[in-house]
């Protein structure tokens, strides 16, 4: 079985958010299962050491625009929404991989969000190989010519990345306006929700290089150490009898930033807790939260929130490990892989009830649910975690997350089932 990859991020290569995560690691799986996968990237000006896709354990291949490299990845700074550039920009590569692959022998192409959409149209002019589409996120589904709406409609198969987002986004409230066509191919039995995994070798807190204090027998003291280094690091100063609670990823909407911005100096006030933020993308978020910053300064006379503004890796490694609590209320989420890190470290997620939070955490067994979004609820959910701190139920919960399966193995069977039934 061959199957090529088409995807605009691939971690460690290129990578924003975690659709990198998934394209750098679903080949492994697949290939150990036999599959060959090749995976297609644009040669971004912004790959500053392209010898990583050379180094990687399946082959990457970086097309360039002819002689060009191209921009990008994004034109905006949260990753969602298209500019006409950008769009031009996917467009002429689906056309270069096309062209490419015509005189190859794939099975399968394994297109990747609205930028690898209009393969699947394009193979429709040939017999083989056939294509699955699989969706990592419906918020960003691009315009009428190029994007999601083609992919869906041409695909062989669709795929997204959880289950219970599956169910979400043939309803009007997650479908983007492209709910009828999603249900249309849902009827044909052509969609189907796998949950992402993770590349466990890499985030391994028995291992990882990024992250000093390595989990031994005992997840408290690698807490304790990897929290006093983060703190210390951060110049900051926490009683260790309360919680530290953390947050990574894109600043966007869709991470619940307004709930944040308005729960955490409500609930604050009254508990002399940290939340430490590192995130990037959204430029009125950024301002919100710096502003958060000094009000909270200056009303508590110290920090109750750290906000970093940047893209750092070894840094969000630290985080996982060193954070309590991980906040992760999103207004939607197609699958999530923070929640699933932050897990993987020991810190317990703090989750709004949807999509694959909901398929991921389960309420005082793995973490904290909420189920209607906003203010109140989070505050609330805070507030439950500062109880569980003091209970000897956290270290249930703690222990019940380290020790929990996000291997690819499974979902990446499912995937080999797909692409067998696609290509007998
Ligand atoms: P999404 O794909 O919606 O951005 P995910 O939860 O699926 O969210 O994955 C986000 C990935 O990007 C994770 O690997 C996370 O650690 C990483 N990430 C996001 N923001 C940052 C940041 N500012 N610095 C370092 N890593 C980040």
């Amino acid at each position: 079985m061959k199957v090529l990859f088409v995807a605009s991020e691939c971690a460690p290569v290129i990578k924003v958010g975690g659709l990198a995560d998934v394209i750098g690691a679903l080949p492994k799986a697949l290939q150990a299962l036999g599959v060959e996968v090749t995976v297609a990237l644009p040669h971004y000006a912004k790959i500053t050491n392209p010898e990583l896709a050379e180094q990687s354990p399946f082959p990457i291949k970086l097309f360039k625009n002819g002689s060009e490299l191209f921009d990008g990845p994004y034109d905006s700074p949260s990753a969602i929404g298209h500019s006409r550039k950008e769009e031009r920009r996917f467009k002429t590569f689906n056309l270069i991989v096309f062209d490419w692959l015509k005189n190859k022998d794939f099975d399968i192409i394994h297109c990747h969000d609205k930028h690898a959409s209009l393969l699947p149209k394009l193979l429709e002019t040939l017999k083989t190989p056939k294509s699955v589409l699989t969706i990592h996120n419906m918020a960003n589904k691009g315009s009428a010519a190029t994007g999601l709406s083609v992919g869906i409609k041409f695909a062989d198969f669709i795929t997204t990345v959880s289950p219970q987002y599956a169910k979400e986004i043939q309803t009007e409230k997650f479908g983007e306006g492209l709910e009828k066509l999603i249900q249309k191919r849902a009827k044909e039995g052509k969609l189907e929700g796998i949950m992402n995994g993770l590349d466990t070798d890499y985030w391994d807190p028995k291992t990882d290089p990024k992250v000093t204090y390595k989990l031994q027998e005992d997840p408290v003291s690698f807490k304790v150490h990897n929290r006093r280094r983060l703190l210390d690091y951060l110049g900051l100063d926490l009683d260790p009898k309360v919680p530290l609670f953390t947050f990574v990823g894109r600043l966007d909407e869709q991470k619940g930033f307004d709930l944040i911005l308005t729960a955490w100096p409500k609930f604050s006030k009254e508990q002399h807790v940290h939340l430490v933020i590192l995130a990037t993308g959204d430029p009125d978020y950024a301002r919100r939260l710096r502003d958060t910053e000094v009000d909270l300064d200056k009303f508590f006379g110290r920090p109750e929130v750290t906000f970093i503004d940047k893209f750092d890796e070894n840094l969000a490694h630290q985080i996982y490990a060193a954070g309590d609590f991980f906040l992760m209320p999103s207004r939607f989420e197609p699958c999530g892989l923070t929640q699933l890190i932050a897990m993987r470290y020991g810190a317990i997620p703090i989750v709004h009830d949807v999509g694959g939070l909901h398929d991921s955490v389960e309420n005082n067994v793995t973490g904290l649910v909420f189920s209607d979004y906003g203010t109140p609820a989070l505050v609330k959910s805070l507030e439950q975690a500062i109880e569980l701190y003091s209970s000897p139920d956290m270290a249930k919960i703690r222990i019940r997350c380290l020790s929990a399966d996000f291997s690819w193995g499974k979902s990446a069977k499912r995937y080999l089932d797909i692409y067998h039934s696609l290509s007998s």
